[in-house]
């Protein structure tokens, strides 16, 4: 199989709040990556592009790679749009819709703590200048444990609010903290998204579920050496793979707390993080 790294970015900035900071890059670091993706003669397609091969249409350039971004963080703007315009690459936004920043009601739709957000006339901004604009959830939950109306408007809703903002379709969709099962994906499908990202620190390729595509997550103390070893299409398992029974595990586990209602958070010491949980805000 052809490893595709998906890269998953959040924030992008020198001073980010304290708990987004371990999934943070600086500037510099993020130009530095992008360098080495170049140098390593990877093509950055769009995402889009790469559903397409994974559904049976369209060949890959040989050397694909794919940026995302989660969340909204309003650095977007100062760090990430500049350089990809500079150097005329595409990438995916996966915007959490009730953590837009919004006149007189803050951001707090959301279950993110207080950061720097966009504001909607940003992501009309950035969705103009060609930037993908991806749906990720209203109000960012484990989507996995929520009873169906809830998770109905968390994957539609979501849907609905972006295409009332941007005025046209948005068609991919990106799963909080890269939590899903099959009757996420099977709403995500129904509800009228063609394609969806999870977690998987593990490389998608042209036979991964492009409803859970797999993305390497590029964290603070991601060192440049294992990023440059994804560049080289190494150092991660390649996608589709089973789950793991620590992951069903973990899951049930999940589900049983928030039914008691005390939902896990976002867990650094997740089991599991090295695979399907990300161990993180995602
Ligand atoms: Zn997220």
């Amino acid at each position: 199989m052809t490893p595709v790294p998906v890269f998953l970015y959040h924030a992008v900035a020198d001073d980010p709040p304290a708990w987004i900071a371990p999934f943070t890059v600086g500037p510099a670091v993020f130009a530095e990556q992008l360098d080495r993706l170049e140098a390593g003669g990877r093509t950055v397609i769009p995402l889009a592009r790469l559903v397409e091969a994974q559904q049976g249409g369209g060949a890959l350039p040989p050397r694909p790679a794919v940026l995302t971004f989660d969340d909204g963080f309003a650095d977007f703007c100062r760090a990430v749009a500049p350089e990809l315009t500079e150097r005329g690459l595409q990438a995916t936004l996966y915007i959490t819709t009730g953590a837009v920043l919004t006149s007189g009601t803050g951001s707090g739709e959301s279950l993110l703590p207080p950061a720097d957000m966009l504001t909607w006339g940003q992501i009309r901004t950035l969705d103009d200048s060609g930037v993908e604009i991806g749906g990720h959830s209203r109000t960012h939950p484990q989507l996995d444990t929520l009873p169906r109306r809830r998770l109905s408007n968390e994957i539609d809703g979501c849907r609905r609010m972006l295409e009332d903002e941007l005025g046209h379709e948005v068609r991919t969709y990106a799963y909080p903290h890269g939590y899903s099962d099959s009757r996420v994906r099977r709403t995500v499908r129904r509800t009228g998204w063609s394609s969806a990202c999870a977690v998987g620190n593990a490389f998608s390729s042209p036979e991964d579920d492009p409803f859970r595509i797999s993305r390497l997550t590029v964290r603070a103390d991601t060192p440049i050496g294992v990023f440059q070893d994804w560049v080289g299409g190494r150092g991660a398992r390649i996608a589709p793979f089973h789950e793991r029974p620590r992951t069903t595990a973990w899951r049930l586990y999940r589900r049983a707390r928030s039914r008691l209602g005390s939902p896990v958070g976002g867990p650094p010491s997740a089991p599991g993080r090295r695979h399907q949980e990300p161990g993180g805000p995602s």
